[in-house]
């Protein structure tokens, strides 16, 4: 048997990176929810080669002290949680301190940032995992980070990436979500050099849905608001006579985070039942907001899988919430068949 040995720190840290980047997506996911809590109105993410080669985001939030800069890179750093304590009352996306020690190690990042005390910026830089030194630089108060060359010393890694046209898609898929779970900040997103789109940032989840799903889209969408004891539902949904031919454009958000859930789903769509042509879905973007203590938001730090401690309560406050939406009058031709 060969001799067991505890790995080197460079080797440790890639394994440790490969967790929570796995694509340009994840890389995207984690700096925009960066820029989400450090209080930003507006962010705006561009990608080139699908992020491969580029991703970069621009914040006007906090900023980074100085003198803080080369502590936010390392591992298990964090200034949203200072003790396991906090792990109970989690109020912002981020708290593990490893996105960006994960992001730095496995590509060369440019960190551009300033705070309101700051008189100018600083400029520091870090490429697989070692610090390249910093300087003085020039911005308003926020936040630019520039990710290039992703998994540049992870060959491997490289290869399990898709063309590049898909990994961009996996990155507006990212946006899109940030975009529409915060209404209030406006999003901007750059494709190889192209806007995609713009939200406005009013507040508002209908112009939310107009600036990055479209007109079409959004034109009919019935006010979806209700829910059942300590589970609130709210949201848009398509009336039945605009529904799709795929899932495409359902999104569902738990306590403000995008995630995947097949119970929310089947409540939704057999809410629609009777309603609705056989190989027809509904679009719909649903917001349920609950206590923190019964949903398992840490199945895994890169995934939007989520665990429900009650998956029937789930179940039943979403479908209530969609049916009334789908039968309060005024909410167009619905008529159900009674069964
Ligand atoms: P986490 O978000 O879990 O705290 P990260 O590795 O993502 O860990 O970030 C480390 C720290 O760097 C954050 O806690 C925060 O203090 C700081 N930081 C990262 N991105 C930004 C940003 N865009 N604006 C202000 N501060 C930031
Ligand atoms: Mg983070």
């Amino acid at each position: 048997m060969a001799e067991i040995r505890v790995l080197d720190k460079h080797t440790a840290e890639l394994i440790a990176a490969g967790e929570v980047v796995e694509r340009p997506a994840s890389v995207a996911k984690e700096l925009l929810e960066n820029a989400i809590d450090a209080g930003a109105t507006q962010i705006t993410l561009s990608a080139t080669r699908g992020g491969i080669a580029q991703l970069q985001i621009v914040d006007n939030g906090s900023g980074i002290e100085a003198e803080y800069i080369d502590k936010a890179f390392i591992r298990h750093a964090t200034s949203k949680i200072a003790s396991a304590e906090d792990l109970n009352h989690i109020h912002t996306l981020g708290f593990r301190g490893e996105a960006l020690a994960s992001i730095a190690s496995v590509a060369k990042v440019e960190v551009l940032t300033r705070t309101e005390q700051d008189e100018y910026a600083c400029c520091y830089r870090i490429a697989g995992g070692e610090p390249q030194g910093t300087e003085p630089g020039a911005r308003p108060v926020g936040t630019t980070i520039t990710v290039n060359e992703l998994f540049y010393n992870t060959p491997a890694r490289m290869k399990f990436l898709k063309k590049d046209a898909s990994e961009g898609t996996y990155v507006a898929e990212t946006v899109l979500h940030a975009a529409l779970s915060h209404p209030e900040i406006s999003f901007r997103f750059i494709r190889e050099g192209k806007q995609q789109f713009m939200t406005p940032g009013d507040g508002e989840l209908r112009s939310a849905v107009y600036a990055v799903m479209g007109r079409e889209f959004a034109r009919d969408l019935l006010p979806v608001d209700g829910g059942n004891g300590v589970y609130r539902i709210t949201g848009l949904i398509t009336p039945p006579r605009a529904c799709r031919a795929s899932r495409g454009t359902q999104h569902f958000f738990v306590n403000g985070r995008y995630v995947k859930n097949r119970t929310m789903m089947a409540a939704l769509e057999n809410a629609y039942k009777g309603t609705m042509m056989q190989g027809k879905f509904p679009g719909a973007v649903l917001m349920l907001e609950m206590p923190a203590d019964l949903v398992d938001v840490n199945v895994h730090p890169a995934k939007t899988e989520i665990r429900f401690a009650r998956e029937s309560d789930v179940f039943d406050a979403v479908y209530r919430a969609v049916r009334t939406a789908l039968t309060t009058p005024g909410s167009g031709e619905c008529r159900f068949e009674m069964s």
